[in-house]
């Protein structure tokens, strides 16, 4: 396992290994002196409190608000200085807001959410492309305290739905339309078909109108958004002191069953983990920006484009477009232009620029690129290498989840730089006890290259989740349960560690499947694959893939096997799937393909054999098949795939 070109780092004095041992054997001390990273209105009497396991909190007592320490205190101290730099390829359109200016916008949003009674706990939506009005409404719930619940704009009406019904909100706030490749992708049609499948009915939905798509609205419901901020123009709405445990936000993540899980974030113990990880990982600096590529609606989005950088008293750079168009020298182009020190992306994101042109990367001055950070799935070594050597800037894997909200693995640079290794997205990082340990017996493996499941003895750090959102159970049962005779929490990842320490993720434990960095649950593609009438049985299975790391691959069983008997026919059942999958839960829910079989290889007590098909899929050796019922299952699909 080699070094990474261009991020091996010289030396310098200064002790990681310490650093990290005071934070797991003084967690009191440790993260009292990270505290001081953010503002307080009232000091917490205690950083941890784990009387109730696995239910930890953080700065207890402790009052504070995650807008003021993003932008109040930064108008307050630099208000001048770049906050939100959004540009859109889409529409070609760009628009810079100060610190100060980012704070009226705030306050106005603030305003208009007051205005129709969200308050303190109340539950916002936000189901919106990437926008500065979308940042606006995060912030102000931030503001106000009200709980916002942001869902990403590529899902559709059925996903949507379901979120509405575990968040309740008061309010949603939406726009009419997002953009992909200059083709508009309207969003009011989607909201409105999921409010009506909803049983929970919001009280208002606030409609920023971006002039792409033309909607109705529904009156006494819809509210404009530029019209209620003209109303709410000069308001001033201070933020409110919230106890350090009451709840941020809920951000939905997929399981291992259909119903999605709403993780849930604190306040206090986020903005510390936030700004200690900008200060320890991502080594960004105040007046400098921070270009993130993720989505509002994903956890990166959260955490690495409003509230981490912002902490920081970065401007972040907010990005609506993709990274070909107007071609694939634009992320390179906005890294020069506004001389961005840190970026986050994706390994397909690079895997996608590695098909272009590399003379790209070499037009443009990228001095002011101290690291790009990439996160979300496995960074392969050609990727690692292709974009090192093309970048000459180090490269920086970081492993978390949603659950984490911020790296459980990667290199702390900013305490002690050390190089990365190809395919290891780096040691533990301070806070987290990360073991690797036996699934079945629950031993912990302390040797080199053990493979086990990644698990974290609680208490998690701040910043992770606080439990699932109104489903303590859920988030015991789920998390904190699969380890015999263990409390620890599951990543659900299997991983091994060399003898430096270092950590290799070697793909999931569970049915949770990773498409181009976005986390997807084969139960819910299945549940939306069997809601077409001709559909008895499906499975689904992710595959590797090239480019978007996995893809899903659906083998369905049909009613009327008829009418898939022809190759025309099975092609039009395809589709007709897909359009299923499309319309309810988003084309990123899509399945490469969906293959027809008459039987699906199951045990004889019934449980889908997943693994095996996946195995088949990739051309692997199914492995031990003594409690397959019907060996010819898996016999048609090896026929399908080939191999
Ligand atoms: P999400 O909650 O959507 O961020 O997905 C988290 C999952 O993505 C993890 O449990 C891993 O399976 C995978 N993942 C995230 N980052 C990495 C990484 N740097 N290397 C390998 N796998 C990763």
């Amino acid at each position: 396992m080699s070094s990474i070109p261009g991020s091996a780092s010289p030396q310098v004095p200064g002790d990681y290994a310490s650093f990290y041992q005071r934070s797991v054997e003084q967690p009191e001390a440790f993260w009292r002196e990270q505290a001081a990273l953010i503002e307080w209105q009232t000091p917490f009497q205690q950083a941890c409190d784990y009387g109730r396991p696995p239910f930890a909190k953080w700065f207890v007592g402790g009052t504070t608000n995650l807008c003021h320490n993003a932008v109040d205190r930064h108008a307050r101290d630099r208000g001048d200085q770049n906050a939100l730099i959004w540009v859109s390829t889409e529409v070609k359109e760009e628009r810079i807001y100060s610190f100060r200016e980012l704070q009226r916008e705030v306050e106005r949003m603030a305003a208009i959410l007051q205005a129709q009674g969200v308050g303190q706990g109340d539950r916002v939506l936000i189901y919106m492309p990437m926008i500065p009005e979308a940042a606006f409404a995060m912030l102000a719930c931030a503001r106000i305290g009200a709980i916002h619940s942001v869902v990403f704009g590529g899902f559709a009406s059925v996903s949507l739905a379901s979120r509405i019904d575990d968040a309740s909100p008061k309010l949603i706030v939406s726009a009419d339309a997002g953009s992909r490749s200059g083709k508009v992708v309207p969003y009011k049609h989607l909201l409105d078909e999921a409010i009506q499948l909803a049983k929970h009915k919001p009280q208002a939905v606030l409609m920023v109108d971006r002039g792409l798509a033309a909607f109705e609205r529904v009156a006494g419901r819809d509210l404009d958004y530029a019209a209620q901020r003209e109303q709410h123009k000069d308001a001033q709405v201070p933020c409110a002191w919230l106890e350090s445990n009451a709840v941020s936000y809920t951000l939905y993540t997929s399981g291992t069953t259909g119903k999605p899980k709403g993780v849930q974030r604190d306040v206090g113990g986020y903005a510390v983990a936030l700004a200690a990880s900008m200060k320890h990982i991502y080594c960004g600096n105040a007046g400098e920006t921070y270009f993130s590529t993720s989505d509002i609606g994903w956890v990166v989005g959260h955490s690495y484009i409003i509230y981490g950088p912002l902490i920081a008293g970065m401007a972040t750079l907010m990005y609506e477009g993709l990274p070909t168009v107007p071609d694939a020298g634009i992320w390179w182009q906005l890294v020069e232009r506004f001389k961005v020190t840190v970026m986050f992306s994706a390994p397909t994101a690079v895997r996608v620029l590695k098909k272009q042109d590399p003379a790209y990367l070499a037009k443009y001055d990228l001095s002011s690129l101290r690291a790009l950070f990439l996160a979300g799935e496995p960074l392969d070594e050609p990727t690692a290498t292709w974009i090192a050597q093309s970048l000459g800037r180090p490269i920086i894997d970081n492993y978390w989840q949603t659950e984490t909200g911020w790296p459980i693995l990667s290199i702390a640079n900013g305490v002690e730089k050390k190089p990365s290794k190809f395919g290891s997205p780096g040691v533990a990082m301070y806070g987290y006890k990360v073991k690797l340990l036996n699934e079945s017996t629950g031993e912990e493996l302390t040797g080199a290259n053990q493979k086990g499941v990644v698990a974290i003895e609680g208490p998690l750090p701040p910043g992770c989740l606080q439990t699932v959102w109104g489903d303590d159970a859920r988030f015991v049962n789920t998390y904190w349960s699969s380890i015999p005779d263990k409390l620890v929490y599951s990543t659900f990842d299997w991983g091994i560690r060399d003898e430096d320490g270092y950590y290799y993720i070697l793909g999931r434990t569970d049915d949770v499947i990773n498409v181009a960095g976005h986390r997807l649950g084969t139960r819910e593609i299945e549940e939306s694959i069997a809601s077409h009438p001709n559909v008895a049985e499906v499975a689904v299975v992710g595959v590797a893939d090239a480019l978007k790391g996995q893809v899903a691959m659906a083998f369905a069983v049909l009613k009327d096997a008829s009418r898939a008997a022809t190759e025309e026919g099975a092609r039009q059942q395809e589709a007709e799937i897909m359009k299923r999958v499309d319309e309810q839960l988003g084309a990123v829910a899509r399945p490469a393909r969906v293959r027809f079989v008459s039987v699906l290889p199951k045990t004889r007590s019934g449980k889908l054999l997943r693994r095996a098909i996946q195995a088949v899929c990739e051309q692997r050796d199914p492995g031990d098949l003594t409690t397959i019922e019907d060996p010819t299952a898996l016999q048609q699909i090896r026929s399908l795939v080939g191999g």
